[in-house]
Formats: structure tokens, sequence, C-alpha cells
């Protein structure tokens, strides 16, 4: 059984500072992290792996740094690695980025299972998983926490609200996962020697055949216009009194403050 992880490298959050003037983030002082819930995916894949064989492939699409989080995938114990790195592909939203990743999957070819995480940390739209699925015309499932093979189809649990949901898919299909998959291993030693010897091939949008209309700003449908932190208003003000006083009082200022009109 082949699999294929889409990983996206994100901005450690502790470490994410926007800058007041431009509004834009200090990339400088960011460092790049595995998205978390893409360890889950690695995770999923690096069991199925286990129990039926097979080969795991991981994508990412980013910048040079990206091959950094690529190496550490290595070091859990994946197949092969590839980095979508290409000037055009940058200011992508989400639905260039998963037309670039499309591409890519389609080059690659040969996949029974595609798996991602339910979302990012840095956008967190959990746009990308679906408009894969629906770009390479397959079955899938979001939110899943638990899978099972059988033959050519698979068995998930996919979190709702109040409970959760039994699904089949026929295979090849695409689910995103959440944590509930299961612990995230330890890199082994071997993994983490490996990791830092192996070829990382970069693909650009040539090497895809990606059309230049729809990657990245060029692609996106949507633009960020500013990115702020809300300033912390640091005055505080404790309620007192009967629940009518209180409820009162609370109007009063959300009137003072042009929240709410009476
Ligand atoms: C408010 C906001 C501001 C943004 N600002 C910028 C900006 O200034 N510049 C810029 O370039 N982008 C920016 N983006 C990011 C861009 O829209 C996303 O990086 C991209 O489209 C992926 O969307 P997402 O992070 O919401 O992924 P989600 O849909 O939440 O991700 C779900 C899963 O899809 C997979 N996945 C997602 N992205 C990738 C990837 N790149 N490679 C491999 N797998 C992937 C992973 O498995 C991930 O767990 C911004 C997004 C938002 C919402």
């Amino acid at each position: 059984m082949n699999f294929i992880v889409c990983l996206k490298q994100v901005p450690e959050t502790e470490s994410v500072r926007i800058d007041p003037k431009t509004g834009t983030l200090m990339r400088t002082t960011v460092k790049g992290i595995i998205n978390p819930y893409d360890l889950y995916a690695l995770e999923a894949s690096l069991r199925l792996r286990e129990a039926r064989g097979g080969k795991i492939v991981v994508l990412s699409m980013g910048p040079p740094q990206a091959e950094e989080s690529l190496r550490e995938a290595i070091s859990y114990g994946v197949d092969e690695a590839i980095l979508l790195c290409d000037r055009p592909f940058a200011g992508a939203d989400t639905l260039a980025t998963s037309y670039t990743l499309a591409k890519a999957i389609e080059k690659i070819g040969g996949f029974d299972l595609i798996i991602c995480g339910k979302e990012t940390t840095d956008g967190s739209t959990a746009q990308v998983g679906p408009q894969l699925a629906q770009r390479l015309s397959l079955p899938y499932a979001t939110y899943v926490r638990k899978i099972d093979v059988k033959d050519r189809e698979i068995v998930v649990e996919r979190s709702l609200e109040n409970g959760y949901q039994v699904l089949v898919l026929p295979l090849p299909a695409l689910i995103t996962v959440t944590k509930e998959i299961g612990r995230v291993r330890i890199p082994s030693i071997r993994g983490r020697m490996r990791a830092k010897r192996e070829n990382i091939p970069i693909w650009g949008a040539n090497d895809i055949d990606a059309s230049l209309e729809r990657i990245g700003l060029k692609g996106s449908a949507t633009q960020v216009v500013n990115i702020f932190s809300p300033p912390v208003k640091k005055e505080r003000e404790i309620i007192e009194g009967s629940a009518e006083d209180q409820a009162k009082r609370l109007l009063d200022i959300l009137e003072t403050q042009g929240i709410l009109k009476r």
C-alpha cells in the first residue's frame, strides 16, 4: 500500500511576531516546525505501512527552509520526501496550494492513500485536504481518528462534536487526521542519521507541468489585506451586585464602548 503524506512547515506559535508597522510576519524571528497535525498524518502512515507494507512519500510546498521539516520527516522513517519550491509558488492561498499539490501528486502517481493533517496551526483553514481530494476526484474523509484497511477499502472513524461517524471509502482515497490517531513516535538515531544524508528532490512549476496562472499569488482567489495582533487592554472591572444590577452595568459598558446600541 503506497501513501502520500502532505506536510506543511509552520511557524512555531510561540515565536510568531507581527511587525506592528507593516502588519506582516517577522520571518527572521520565526522558527519553522512540522505542522503538529501533520505529525499525526506521518504517524498514521507509518503504522499502516508497518501493518500492510508499502512506501511513504512526504510532500511539502514551501520556501527552501521547509527542507528541514522534510529531513525531520525522514528521521521518522518515511521512504522519500519531495519539496515543491519555486518563486512562482509564493503567496499561494488554499486554492493555489491544493492545485500545486495535486499536480505534484499526479506526477508521483501510484498511491493508495493520501494523508493530511486536519488543519494547520497558521492558516487553519482545513481546506487543503478536501480541495485536494476534489481536484484528484478522490473519495475523502476529514477529522479521521481511526483507520482500518480492508482489501481495497478503508473503514474510518470520523470525529464529530458529539460522537463519531463510521465511513467506508474505496481506495485510492484521501483522509485528514486528528491527534486521536495515536501517540507520535520518537525518531530513531538511525533515522536521524539517514535524514542528514538523504537527497530531497526539489520540484518547481515546470517539473509538475503547473499552469503559471493557477499557482502562487497569481492563482490565488483570496489575498491577505492585513494581519494584526489585537491590542491588549489593561483596564479591568469586576461587576458586582445582584444579577439584575450586573446585567444593567454590562449593558451600560457595551453601550458606552459602542458595541451595543439601544
Ligand atoms: C490569515 C492568513 C494569512 C496568510 N498569509 C499568508 C501570506 O502572507 N503568505 C503566504 O504565502 N501564505 C499565507 N497564508 C497561507 C496560505 O493560505 C496557506 O499556507 C495555504 O493555502 C494552506 O492553507 P492552510 O494553512 O489553511 O492549510 P489547511 O487547509 O489548514 O491544511 C490542512 C492540511 O493540508 C496539508 N497542507 C496544507 N498546506 C500545505 C503545504 N504548503 N504543503 C503540503 N501540505 C500542505 C497539510 O497536511 C495540512 O495539515 C495565509 C493564510 C491565512 C488564513
